[in-house]
């Protein structure tokens, strides 16, 4: 039997089997799950080693690693699988049509925690490899898997753990489908994030905060002071003028733009939905571009003096102000913090002392979008669900992508088969049947595609 075909009979039992892993209560977050965060290992681990993979179910200081494999030729390419079977806290309960943990279905819904979030869409490329193996037949690639157990809880030893598993996680291409489709029947391969530089800093004035009405107009007041060169950070069109802030930046490529064009995207609508009166920045950029293809610098809050109630007449001692910088591919984030720390000590006005403290950050990835994977990728889908998908990026970070560049060296292909309503970590989680079963048949499609890519 075609591994296809297997896909098609099966429709019916592996909503069952998805079912039976949504119903582990597996919430990373709180530690009175313990017991069934092992429990959904133990279970997750048992049905893959029943698909006929080899899995071992690895601890780590928190919650464990499932890890499988199948391995049949170093001639083969190897692509690694990422995913989380923990799941968000679900309260509150009272907003809930059903249980959380009891799956329901409505109006071709599949409304449980974790449903797309992340058990529903790795599940996906289970049942591909499953298609395959049930059949008798070797996949056409090699391949690693491993589910985290700690995803919705900040990850905490993801990082250490693939530092410690190099050699086992060794591959050609990483495959993650945790993301979301660019709208309702547009899927999308999303190739690119932005990184993250985060930087702290603090304006110091007089030894205690003093009498305005005794000192002020002679001794600074830091919290102006800070004004004044937080509004230097940006020249009036919105362009960040730390000097050397752009020195990296590619220009964005025309096929780029051409991708951007193709997505159905309206700025009023987003406006609306933002509920923002105007676009900040610089014009000569779309929106999309802007956020998903130009660093920024923004200021995230901002501390001082006194903000109790009624008045306090003073000038305050200090006053400082957290700043991140999103940042694109080709820019260090370690280079733009300190050449951030460098223009904030520069502008800082002599009569008050800056101090910066670094805390780093990581680098933006992207995909080579003249390479094998995005094309291979995108005939997935296709296939999958019979719509050509839009290439996206996302202008937020996604850490687990980030250390699988700096570690392992390896490119992410993220393949989102949900939606964006699809209510992740809100009450009413849902999947779409219909996104599940296009994930199952994409993530058919995409051991085929990624075989012709080869080593
Ligand atoms: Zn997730």
């Amino acid at each position: 039997m075609e591994p296809k075909n297997f896909l098609n009979e099966k429709k019916s039992d592996r909503l069952n089997e998805l079912f039976e892993f949504l119903r582990f209560p597996s919430v990373s977050a709180k530690s009175e799950h313990k017991g069934d965060i092992a429990a959904c290992a133990d279970w997750l681990a048992n049905h893959m080693r029943n698909i006929g993979l080899d899995v071992q179910i690895m601890p780590t200081a928190g919650h464990p690693v499932v890890y499988g494999s199948k391995i049949y030729s170093p001639d083969k390419l190897t692509i690694l699988y990422y995913g989380h079977y923990d799941v968000q806290p679900p309260e509150p309960l009272e907003l809930w049509k059903t249980t959380p943990f009891e799956p329901l279905l409505e109006n071709e819904y599949i409304i449980a925690r974790g449903s797309t979030d992340d058990k529903g869409q790795l599940f996906t490329h289970l049942k591909a490899m499953e298609a395959y193996l049930a059949t008798g037949q070797e996949l056409p690639v090699n391949v690693k898997l491993m589910f985290e157990g700690e995803e919705e809880a900040g990850s905490d030893n993801l990082e250490k753990f693939i530092k410690d598993n190099t050699e086992l996680l060794a591959s050609d291409i990483v495959v993650i489908s945790d993301t979301a489709q660019f709208g309702k029947n547009l899927p999308a391969v999303t190739y690119g994030l932005r990184g993250i530089a985060f930087v702290e800093a603090k304006v110091i004035g007089p030894n205690r905060d003093l009498h305005s009405g005794s000192f002020g107009g002679a001794i600074p007041n830091p919290i102006n002071a800070l004004a004044r060169m937080i509004a230097k950070l940006h020249d009036d069109s919105g362009n960040v003028t730390i000097p050397g802030f752009y020195k990296n930046v590619k220009p964005i490529s025309d096929w780029e733009k051409k991708q951007m064009k193709r997505l159905p995207f309206k700025k009023a609508e987003f406006l609306k939905k933002c509920g923002s009166k105007g676009l900040f920045a610089d014009k000569k950029y779309t929106v999309l571009e802007r956020i998903w293809s130009r660093p920024t610098l923004d200021i995230n809050g901002i501390t001082g003096g006194y903000q109790g109630e009624g008045g306090k007449t003073i000038i305050p001692s200090w006053a400082s102000c957290k700043i991140t910088m999103r940042l694109v591919p080709n820019q260090e984030p370690m280079d733009i913090c300190k050449k951030l720390e460098k223009y904030l000590k520069k502008i800082c006005p002599k009569y008050v002392e800056c101090q910066v403290k670094i805390h780093g950050g990581a680098k933006g990835v992207v995909v080579p979008t003249d390479g094998p994977w995005l094309k291979a990728a995108g005939a997935a889908v296709k296939t999958g669900f019979g719509i050509e998908p839009v290439f996206i990026k996302e202008g937020g970070s996604i850490p687990v992508v980030g250390m699988f560049k700096q570690i392992l060296g390896l490119d992410t292909l993220l393949l989102g088969w949900g939606q964006n309503d699809d209510n992740a970590h809100s009450p009413n989680e849902r999947f779409s049947v219909n996104d599940f079963e296009r994930g199952c048949y994409s993530a058919l499609a995409l051991l085929e595609e990624l075989a012709k890519v080869g080593k």
